[in-house]
């Protein structure tokens, strides 16, 4: 991965004077909302469909959605002192503590799930569910009468364990959608045999949204201590939607389209799980110029470890 950073780390220094990534400051250790803001800025549709609601009282400090469409808004004015404060308050107000470590991906649901349920437009709220939600099954199979139990589910971020060696973001797709056999002492209850039985257990993809969020899984809990993986993981700018193909259905709708995702967005950790901190590197939607935000700071590019990206879906033929 180091020549790919090197190569964003390039591409950053050439473009730095278009201003296009905004900076913002951190107030009370608020550089994991930053990186995340910068990741949903870069996420123009999110805006899109933020911009459909008009609330009639506009300025409520409260309302998650109305002050994540001001922030982003405010963050397009270069000359805006302080564009995502009154987000921070909205946050700070109700969902998560100032002046503590975050974890990006909690943030990330706290966010959008706040903003489909403040959301006063129901089909505005879908809209929002709708650009980020991954739509899976969860089959467990009895191995005794061998019925499948099926439970659909969704998910706002692909959630791949990393493993202590080198790992490709296929190889961790892969793991996650293998079929697993449940050791004994996990036996699952069969409502056909009435009784625990030992199983297998796999998840099916059923769809892939326009903005696929992939949250690499780098903080372990062993025994209440929380440590950080910080192994490789090697991921490409762009990929078709068959590295989903291992294990799945060959009718899977999702998988018959040819698709291609394109990375634009990657929020890094650096550091360790009791003293972190957030950045992001950002590829902007006109220039394809990937850019490289530290708060309100520019800096060199660092050992950075990927811990969240977002792809977004284009045609796989189209030649964006
Ligand atoms: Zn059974």
């Amino acid at each position: 991965m180091g020549k790919y950073w090197s190569k964003m780390a390039r591409l950053y220094y050439r473009s730095a004077s278009l201003d296009y990534v905004r900076g913002l400051l951190n107030y009370s250790l608020s550089c994991c909302v930053n990186a995340l803001l910068q990741s949903f800025s870069a996420t123009t549709e999110l805006l899109d469909i933020l911009n459909k609601c008009h609330p009639s009282d506009g300025t409520d400090e409260r309302n998650v959605p109305l002050q994540l469409r001001n922030a982003l808004e405010a963050m397009r004015d270069k000359s805006h002192p302080a564009p995502h404060i009154n987000f921070l308050n909205c946050l700070y107000h109700q969902a998560i503590r100032p002046s503590t470590q975050q974890d990006a991906d909690e943030i990330f649901h706290i966010v959008l799930n706040l903003s489909q349920k403040q959301m006063p437009d129901t089909a505005v709220a879908q809209e929002i569910r709708s650009l980020y939600e991954i739509k899976v099954e969860t089959q467990v199979v009895c191995s005794k009468c061998k019925f499948i139990h099926r439970a659909p589910s969704s998910l706002f971020s692909l959630p791949l364990a990393i493993c202590e060696r080198e790992n490709t973001l296929e190889s961790c797709i892969n793991s996650f959608f293998k079929l697993q056999k449940l050791p004994d002492s996990e036996k699952f209850y069969c409502d056909r045999c009435d009784e625990k039985q030992p199983c297998t257990h796999e998840v099916k993809l059923a769809s892939l949204p326009p903005i696929l969020c992939v949250h690499l899984k780098r903080f372990r809990n062993n025994d209440g201590f929380t440590r950080k993986l910080s192994n490789k993981v090697t991921f490409l700018e762009t990929f078709s939607t068959g590295i989903f193909a291992a294990g799945q259905s060959e009718n899977a709708d999702c998988l018959k389209a040819d698709e291609c995702y394109s990375l634009y967005a990657v929020v890094v950790h650096i550091g360790t799980a009791m003293f972190g901190h957030y950045t992001a590197f950002i590829r902007s939607n006109q220039d394809e110029m990937w850019f490289y935000a530290d708060d309100s700071r520019v800096q060199p590019v660092r050992d950075n470890t990927a811990y969240f990206l977002l792809y977004r879906k284009k045609s796989w033929n189209s030649s964006g």
